[in-house]
């Protein structure tokens, strides 16, 4: 047995007495100004004159990790002294709200300490690929020190007995800078080991930030914050795991984009995986396992209307009587489509050889049919992406693919729900949908995980969606109302 196994068998029994202990992940956009962050600090409040205990993750202030990914990838010379010195602007200016003069003083030098940090790593013109690549990485952990640094300050200035935690010391990862995969057993047991010695404690950690074993800034992807708050329930064996974000939950689609969506009130990890997976941003996919593995529920709640229930994500199967659960989208996405005479190989060959999350080109779906193979694919240089795929297949299957065709810019649009009535669902949308000659261009249907995937020009996303919405889940809960 591996130490990792050990481990993980020994949390697992833990993990039948749970430790009474929440961990609560603000997102950025519950930091995005000084209203929200004083809506954070009152949920926080109430909870420790509560008496509950609980460990309190943060991530950036909102645009300020887009930012930082801006002043890494230009070179010095042509640097934006006006985005470094908004990045300034905005903590600053929360400090001097939040702390009267005489408190100033210490918060400001903190964080100044960090911002010259911040300026020296901006310095380096780095020319290795590798060199770059790790000091992006430093660089766009910034948004999260900045911020954990100011909550902490915010809650000892509520005389809260409070500890400041850069997860970079606990959470150790490979060297796959942007995407780092977490090394298990070591992060959780050093999560583990902190949190005894520290249960006195309310620790504010930073999401989104880990470290190499040789001590090198890694991150977690995008929207990673809720994947640290969910490994750090994991291996403290937390009573639940809450995602405070800005909708009212998971809904049965973005409600940026659909006014009508619906909050669901509780549903599996399985399902719930799927929505993330397919596009539901509330969620960063790989939050879900470590949750499940450990069975430790999560909810999804609206920092600006605290009383509402939220979403819960659990072991149970989803509690409804709509067959139909949600759509959800991912713009920008590319289908290549080819005409294949071992169709079947091409399609096993496909998962192994490019779905791995820490590659460059990620596949969101592939499905064969009759000798047809389609692949969507999301990435940032497509059509490179969509070459390289080809030229791989063709190197592979030489000679046995007839025809490569490459649809740009499309919007992925996924219905998840029931197997039987994703299937009927398939007919019901070519027979009543008054767009779908026009819009739909192609289809995916997962078997294993019973989703429906639509292509369409991003013109039509919006009006698609939206028909899809009312048609299978505003008009299916009025009839079963
Ligand atoms: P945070 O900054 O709190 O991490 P995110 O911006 O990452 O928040 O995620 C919240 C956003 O996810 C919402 O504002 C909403 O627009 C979007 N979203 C997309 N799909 C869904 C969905 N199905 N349910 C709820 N929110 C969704
Ligand atoms: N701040 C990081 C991001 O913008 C992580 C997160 O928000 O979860 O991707
Ligand atoms: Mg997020």
């Amino acid at each position: 047995m591996t130490p990792e196994t050990t481990f993980i068998k020994n949390t697992k029994l833990l993990g039948s007495s749970k430790s009474y202990m929440k961990v609560l992940k603000f997102g950025g956009s519950s930091l995005g100004n000084r209203e929200a962050i004083s809506k954070v600090i009152s949920i926080l409040l109430n909870r420790i004159e509560n008496k509950e205990k609980i460990i309190v993750v943060v991530s950036a202030f909102s645009g300020i990790t887009d930012q930082l990914i801006g002043l890494s990838r230009s070179n010095q010379s042509k640097r934006s002294q006006k985005a470094l010195q908004s990045i300034k602007n905005r903590h600053i200016d929360v400090i001097k709200f939040f702390f009267n003069n005489s408190e100033q003083q210490d918060v400001l030098q903190q964080f100044d300490n960090l911002y010259q940090e911040l300026t020296k790593a901006l310095q380096f013109n780095l020319q290795k690929q590798d060199e770059l690549k790790r000091n992006q990485d430093h660089i766009i952990g910034f948004g999260e020190r900045f911020s954990a640094q100011i909550i902490t300050s915010l809650l000892k200035k509520n005389n809260v007995n409070t500890l400041y935690t850069d997860t970079r010391t606990l959470i150790k990862t490979n060297d796959n800078y942007g995407f780092a995969k977490i090394r298990k057993s070591i992060s959780y047991k050093n999560i583990s080991d902190y949190y005894h010695i520290h249960t006195d404690k309310v620790i504010v950690a930073t999401g989104f930030i880990a470290s190499t074993i040789n001590g090198h800034s890694t991150t977690l992807g995008r929207g990673g914050s809720d994947y640290t708050a969910s490994v750090i329930g994991a291996a403290t064996s937390a009573e639940a795991v809450e995602i405070w974000t800005d909708v009212d939950g998971l809904m049965t689609a973005d409600p940026e984009k659909v006014p009508s969506a619906i909050t669901i009130d509780q549903i599996s990890y399985k399902n719930a995986e799927g929505f993330s997976k397919y596009g539901a941003k509330v969620i960063y996919p790989p939050t879900i396992k470590p949750a499940m593995k450990y069975d430790i529920p999560i909810y999804i709640k609206n920092t600006f209307r605290p009383g509402l229930n939220g979403t819960l994500i659990h072991n149970r199967s989803i509690n409804s009587t709509n067959s139909i659960y949600g759509i959800v989208t991912i713009p920008n996405v590319t289908l290549l489509t080819m005409k294949c005479r071992s169709a079947e190989s091409v399609g096993n060959f496909l998962p192994k050889r490019f779905t791995n999350r820490n590659q460059e080109i990620k596949i969101v779906e592939h499905s064969i049919d009759n000798n047809l193979i389609k692949i969507a694919i999301i990435n940032q240089n497509i059509s490179e992406s969509a070459l390289k795929i080809e030229h791989t297949i063709q190197e592979e299957f030489n000679g046995q693919i007839d025809k490569f065709e490459l649809f740009e810019g499309l919007s992925m649009i996924t219905i998840i729900g029931r197997h039987a009535s994703i299937l009927s669902v398939k007919s019901l949308i070519a027979r009543k949908l008054t767009l779908y000659d026009k819009a739909v261009r192609s289809m995916i249907y997962n078997k294993k995980l019973k989703t429906l995937s639509i292509f369409t020009e991003s013109k039509f996303e919006n009006q698609l969606l939206n028909d899809l919405h009312n048609m299978l889940i505003t008009e299916e809960n009025v009839a079963n109302s």
